[in-house]
């Protein structure tokens, strides 16, 4: 990572909830520009909650506050603006199954940015060689294998050059000898400077790869701390046994 004191994404007393039922009870969190940040946790404790909440694909309560790159993410005008600064990665890839894989790359830039269709196809062609799989431009998502189509999805977010990239979980769905291709093309990004904020169930990768390791349980940001503090040293006994579960 590039330390920098900057902070990209600011998270203030974030509460969420559906009717009656609180998903998320209060979240603080800053993350700097260049970190990458793996959440972890069991299922249901909210991790999917947090980062949609990050560029509004979840309302949250009014009360709270979250800024990206200085902008407030709330509904309104500048959503579109922190929308077009994070990426986001889903579990289940979400491409469009009718268009080719470059036209799935090409089409973000050429109708949020205006970019020229020469000029989007070229920059295609190269986030597609950038993950991997630039022989695969032609074709249709479903002739493609699930890592393959995930490193689609990983540079149809690139495409618009985000500051920050949102993974929910991105190998979760993948065949188990999928899931490396795709970790190793996340590995590599996080050297380049984005900010990525990981939700994951791939401990190793989020001991390697991870500035920093959230643990959340029962909608809280229950402890945070480097990859060696969570893993080897937690302080809490929430973390020490979904660690003794997991690991
Ligand atoms: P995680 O990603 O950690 O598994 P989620 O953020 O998906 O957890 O969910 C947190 C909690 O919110 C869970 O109890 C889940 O059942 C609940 N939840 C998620 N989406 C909805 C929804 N649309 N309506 C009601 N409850 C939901
Ligand atoms: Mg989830």
């Amino acid at each position: 990572m590039t330390v920098t004191a900057r902070t990209i994404i600011s998270v203030r007393g974030l509460v969420k909830s559906y009717g009656t039922f609180t998903v998320l009870h209060g979240i603080d969190l800053d993350i700097a520009e260049g970190e990458v940040v793996c959440v972890i946790g069991p299922s249901g404790s909210g991790k999917s909650t947090l980062i949609r909440c990050i560029n509004h694909l979840e309302a949250f309560s009014p009360e709270s506050i979250i800024t990206v790159d200085g902008i407030q993410v709330k509904p309104g005008a500048a959503l579109a603006k922190v929308r077009a600064e994070v990426g986001m990665v889903f579990q289940s890839f979400n491409l469009f199954p009718h268009m080719t894989v470059l036209k799935n790359v090409m089409l973000a830039p050429m109708r949020v940015r205006g970019m020229a269709e020469a000029e989007a196809a070229q920059k295609a062609r190269e986030l597609l060689a950038r993950v991997g799989i630039a022989e695969q431009a032609d074709k249709y998502p479903g002739q493609l294998s699930g890592g393959q189509q995930q490193r689609v999805a990983i540079a149809r977010a690139l495409a618009m050059q985000p500051k920050v990239l949102l993974f929910d979980e991105p190998t979760s769905a993948l065949d188990p000898e999928m899931v490396g291709e795709v970790l190793d093309v996340m590995r590599r990004l996080a050297g380049t400077g984005v900010t990525m904020v990981v939700v994951t169930h791939e401990m190793g990768f989020a001991r390697q790869v991870a500035d920093r390791v959230i643990f959340m349980d029962g909608g809280r940001l229950v402890e945070m701390g480097s990859p060696s503090t969570i893993f080897d040293t937690p302080r809490e006994e929430r973390t020490r046994s979904f660690l003794r579960a997991v690991l």
